[in-house]
């Protein structure tokens, strides 16, 4: 029996669940099955029901003379290899990132084995239907800001890039800022000490920047897919938002300008709207944009040496994310203590998760048999959080 999505379930915490489609190399791999079929039955071991809200694992992989379990869990969402980009834009991160525009803190985060679509889900193309979750989201914003015509309000958005390699945070935008503390203060909120921060005019002046930050990833090591599997990458986008009575006589062109240049310490990023002086109203939203670093357990004990340090580095944060989103979830505004300063990632997510703030967790799965422990391990993941 299938289950949909509880009643219950938290507006603010979406959990979804992506299945990819088969790679090639997948379809390649099972040679007794090409004559009879591209596609397999017994390949496919995740079954995705009609009303999109449950996944049921295992299935056919009996069949295959594996002695799989059943499993069975609910999401708010589960995507089937044949959803699209847009279809995964539009249920779960439009709604989180039209938040920040009404100046709430918001993140949505990729977890899952490495190549099982993290990044394609949130970067994808960035042009044509294959464009993710940041291109999109970066449209929206500026669709947005281009169609308030209320007179008076104005708009400032900038954009930050870091990376966290074994719990040191750098600056994507900036490699010479390696090694960057997390600070806290009444004004900003939490925020990254020395983290460049770039004024956006436009969707293209976005993109130039994640493609600097990427390359940057890569050059950073000599094995590109190596790191970026084993580091947590999280592009930020601060929307503020002024708005000046129409009648007031310094609503000019000007107005920009005076506004930029206080900008950096204006407004607490804290869980909502925030009032700014007398003659300015500012609010200031934040939404995180999270590629976390692959969540397959890396077997410690083949590890030795710098892999091993990582490993146990990755394991810690991703449990750490785990946890915190967990307690939240038990929490249910109770003030209970939220673990965030286990890990620098929680630590940078700690005013954008729990409280007034959306979160969408986007947990990605292989079909692949091969992958069936660490899909299920992924699911129960992504269980924990609702
Ligand atoms: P990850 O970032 O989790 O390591 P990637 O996003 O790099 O994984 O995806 C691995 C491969 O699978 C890439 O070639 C990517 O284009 C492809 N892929 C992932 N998800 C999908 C999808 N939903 N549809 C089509 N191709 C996908
Ligand atoms: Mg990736």
């Amino acid at each position: 029996v299938l289950t949909s999505a509880t009643s219950d379930s938290n507006e603010n915490f979406q959990v979804a669940i992506r299945v990819r489609p088969p790679l090639l190399r997948e379809l390649e791999g099972y040679q007794p099955f090409q004559n009879t079929a591209l596609v397999d039955t017994r390949q496919t071991i995740l079954t995705v029901s009609e009303n999109l809200h449950a996944i049921q694992n295992g299935g056919s992989a009996a069949d295959a003379g594996l002695a799989y379990a059943t499993y069975r869990f609910t999401f708010d969402r589960v995507y089937s290899p044949d959803s699209d980009q847009a279809e995964v834009y539009e249920h779960s991160a439009k709604r989180t990132v039209l938040s920040t525009l009404q100046g709430y803190n918001a993140a949505i985060i990729a977890y899952g084995q490495t190549g099982t679509g993290k990044t394609y889900t949130m970067e994808g193309a960035q042009h044509g239907p294959e464009r993710g979750i940041i291109p999109r989201a970066v449209e929206d914003v500026f669709a947005y800001i281009e169609n308030d015509t209320a007179p008076g309000s104005k708009y400032l958005v900038r954009a930050s890039y870091l990376q966290i390699y074994n719990e040191v945070i750098s600056d994507l935008l900036k490699p010479e800022r390696q090694n960057l503390t997390i600070k806290e203060d009444r004004k900003r909120g939490v925020f990254v000490d020395g983290l460049s921060e770039w004024v956006v005019r436009s969707p293209q002046e976005v993109y130039g920047l994640i493609e600097r930050g990427a390359m940057q990833r890569a050059t950073g090591t000599t094995k590109l897919n190596e790191l970026s599997s084993r580091s947590h990458a999280v592009f930020i986008i601060i929307v503020e938002k002024s708005t000046v009575p129409s009648e007031d006589p310094n609503a000019n062109g000007e107005e920009m300008e005076q506004f930029r240049g206080v900008a950096p310490g204006m407004g607490r990023m804290g869980g909502g709207p925030q009032g700014g002086e007398a003659t300015h109203c500012v609010k200031v939203g934040k939404l995180n944009l999270v590629d976390l670093a692959g969540s397959e357990r890396v077997h410690i004990t083949g590890a030795t040496g710098k892999r091993l340090e990582e490993s146990k580095k990755i394991n810690q944060s991703l449990s750490a994310l785990g946890n915190v989103i967990a307690a939240l979830t038990d929490a249910r505004g109770a003030r209970a203590h939220i673990p965030y300063r286990d890990s620098k990632l929680t630590r940078i997510l700690e005013d954008s998760l729990g409280g007034n703030c959306k979160t969408t967790m986007m947990a990605t799965v292989s079909p692949a048999l091969e992958a069936f422990p660490e899909t299920v391990s992924t699911l129960k993941f992504a269980h924990r959080a609702k």
